[in-house]
This record gives C-alpha cells, sequence and structure tokens, in this order.
C-alpha cells in the first residue's frame, strides 16, 4: 500500500511502497479515506528538536483519520467489516491506575498513532478495537477525519462551565475555532477571539465569535464586556507565552484558565500575581477525554448544533504533502485534510 513514511532522521516525508499492516486478534483493519493534517505532522516533517527526540524512524505518520472496517480480529465482537469509523489515537494500556479510575487520557503508558507506532498517512491502518469510534451515517468522512482535533477543544471547552460564561479564546488555529463554535453551541452569553491572523479570525467569527480582536485590542473588548472584570472562562489555544499571560490577566478573579496551547519553552509565570491571588483554576488539557469527549462530541453533531465543516479550507492528495506542510506553516489555512481514497 501507499503510505507518507518519515523513513530517516532528517527534514521531509516520502511516499512509499509499504507492507500493509498486520492485525493482532484484538486489532481491526481500517481502509483510510480522510485524514487531518495537524501541527504535530509539520513538526515530525521538520524534524525539529521535539520530534527528533520522541520519533524513531522509520514510520508511517498521521494520526487523525475516518475510514471504513475492511478487516476485524478473532476477539473482536463490536466492529464489523463495513462499519464507518474514526478512532482515537492515543493508545493507552488500560490497566494502569490512571486507565483504571477514568482517566485514560493521561495514561502514562500511551503510544501515538503516527507518533510511536505506524500512523494514518497511508490506505491501511490497524487500530485496536477498543480505540474505534463508530460515525454516524450523517457523518461524512470528512468531518470523521477531524475528530482528534475537535475532539482537543471539546475537551478543553466542556470540562469549563460554558452555558451563559464569558469567554475569551486566545489563538484561532483550527483548535481554537473549533472551540469557538463549540462555546457557542454550548450557551455562552460572550466569545472573544483573538489572534493575530486575520484570515484566522475571520472563521472564528463565521463560527460564531461575538468579537475577533487582535491580542492588542482584547484588553479593552473583554473590559467593555465584562464590567471590567474579566472574562469568566479563558480557553488557551495558542501556546505563546504572550498570549498565556493575557489568559492570566484577562480572567475574573476566581475564573478558569482551559490550557491546550503547548508553548515550545518554558515560560516564566508570577504565580501570586496571575494566578495565586488571584483563586484562578487552571485546567491543562491532554488529548480527548476517553470517552466521554467522544461522546459529547456526537451528540454535539448529531443534533447539528455544532457544524465544523466551514474549518476544512484545504484538501490535497496524499501526493502533495509537501503543498499541505506548506499551506499550514504560511497560516491562511484552518483544517487541512488528505483525502486518501
Ligand atoms: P495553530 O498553531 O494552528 O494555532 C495557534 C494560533 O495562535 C495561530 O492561529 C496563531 O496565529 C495564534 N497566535 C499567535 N500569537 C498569538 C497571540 N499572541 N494571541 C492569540 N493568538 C495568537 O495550532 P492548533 O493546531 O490550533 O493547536 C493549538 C495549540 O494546541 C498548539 O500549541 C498545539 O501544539 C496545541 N495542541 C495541544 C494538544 C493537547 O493535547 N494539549 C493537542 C493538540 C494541539
Ligand atoms: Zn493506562
Amino acid at each position: 500500500m501507499k503510505a507518507l513514511v518519515k523513513d530517516r532522521a532528517a527534514r521531509g516525508f516520502v511516499l512509499k511502497d509499504v507492507p500493509e499492516p498486520t492485525i493482532r486478534d484484538d486489532e481491526v483493519l481500517i481502509r483510510v479515506r480522510r485524514a487531518g493534517v495537524c501541527g504535530t505532522d509539520v513538526h515530525i516533517y521538520e524534524w525539529d528538536a521535539w520530534a527528533q527526540g520522541r520519533v524513531k524512524p522509520p514510520i508511517t505518520v498521521g494520526h487523525e483519520f475516518a475510514g471504513e472496517v475492511v478487516r476485524v480480529g478473532r476477539l473482536v465482537t463490536d466492529v464489523h467489516v463495513d462499519d464507518r469509523v474514526t478512532a482515537e489515537g492515543h493508545i493507552v494500556d488500560g490497566r494502569c491506575l490512571l486507565c483504571r479510575t477514568g482517566n485514560s487520557h493521561v495514561c502514562p503508558y500511551t503510544k501515538i498513532i503516527g507518533v510511536d507506532r505506524d500512523g494514518c498517512f497511508a490506505e491501511y491502518i490497524a487500530m485496536p478495537a477498543t480505540n474505534v469510534w463508530h460515525l454516524d451515517d450523517a457523518i461524512s468522512f470528512d468531518i470523521g477525519g477531524i475528530h482528534d482535533p475537535m475532539g482537543n477543544a471539546f475537551h478543553t471547552a466542556l470540562t469549563a462551565e460554558i452555558p451563559g460564561a464569558t469567554v475569551l479564546i486566545t489563538g484561532c488555529g483550527p483548535i481554537g475555532i473549533f472551540a469557538v463554535g463549540i462555546c457557542k453551541a454550548a450557551g455562552a452569553s460572550r466569545i472573544i477571539a483573538s489572534d493575530i491572523n486575520e484570515t484566522r479570525l475571520a472563521l472564528a467569527k463565521r463560527m460564531g465569535a461575538h468579537d475577533v480582536v487582535h491580542p492588542t485590542e482584547a484588553e479593552g473588548v473583554v473590559k467593555r464586556h465584562t464590567g471590567s472584570l474579566g472574562v469568566d472562562v479563558v480557553v488557551e489555544m495558542s501556546g505563546v507565552p504572550s498570549a498565556i499571560h493575557q489568559a492570566f490577566a484577562l480572567v475574573r478573579v476566581g475564573g478558569r484558565v482551559q490550557m491546550l496551547g503547548i508553548p515550545p519553552k518554558p515560560v516564566e509565570v508570577d504565580f501570586p500575581r496571575e494566578i495565586i491571588f488571584k483563586g484562578l483554576t487552571i485546567y491543562g488539557v491532554v488529548g480527548r477525554r476517553m470517552y466521554d469527549t467522544w461522546l459529547l462530541m456526537t451528540r454535539f453533531l448529531r443534533s447539528g448544533q455544532f457544524d465544523p465543516s466551514p474549518v476544512i479550507t484545504h484538501r490535497f492528495p496524499l501526493e502533495a504533502a509537501d503543498d499541505a506542510m506548506r499551506v499550514i506553516k504560511s497560516g491562511e489555512a484552518g483544517k487541512v485534510i488528505f483525502e486518501v481514497a
């Protein structure tokens, strides 16, 4: 089969012919139809310091996908050939204390497809049946293929109290834009979205933000709409240090900061001033909660109260991986997907 492979410790991917994956008795083989491209894939493509420390080539990359099941292992009872599915890309051990207490998203033994084992930028992928998530007939493979990053946004937004809340979303990359739509659907009373990129602010507006602002305007707009108090919730989706400080500054006393964005380096924080004496609650987001995030996501999609389709702005075949990477790095894209089959 054809697959996009990180074949050696250097920049780039190569499209190669590789053997079809074999499946274990508890796994299924999925024919990939759509696959989402993510910042993580760009890090692996560029072969930056993080990628060099984590990824062991050769490996097939990609971790966001949807497709149809073509083979099931002997022990699999609840997934069938032809089922339309997506999957949780974090493969956990299921046996550690965290997994057994409902906290698999922080399982210390997590292996991520496309990072620690072969991923989905390929015609077929093998997945443990427990990671498979069925798609409603009405959900397209396009939308199925972006459940992973949408799930990040659902996890981030819905672990805060959103109904009626005033919310600042810092960073309108694909995940931040999803978060705008989710907060809107969940009944936030004011959604202020900030970014430095006009294209992305326009997408945030389209997804339901009441105000879209440049970071330098955020303070004034937040004060105007909150009687100078600050917002109830900040959803930090940029990973940019100045945005993180702004999150602590513009959340109200006693408010909550949901932290998804990953700063590339340690960030110095004035704990007493920025967090402790403001009485803040900080929540660190890792992936998606298994599987309550997935259930909520399915319900929001099924009801039509959340429609992520405007966020997908570019599509490429696997052959055009270099173009896909370029578009993402340009910042002009929302979500970029591969049309695999
Ligand atoms: P992205 O890089 O596309 O989006 C970040 C956005 O922040 C960009 O649009 C950028 O223009 C904007 N930005 C830059 N400076 C800003 C500022 N000062 N104020 C506000 N916005 C600013 O990334 P993405 O794919 O949407 O992911 C968002 C973040 O979440 C990234 O840091 C990513 O690494 C991280 N992430 C975390 C998890 C997790 O499980 N915690 C999972 C996936 C991604
Ligand atoms: Zn575990």
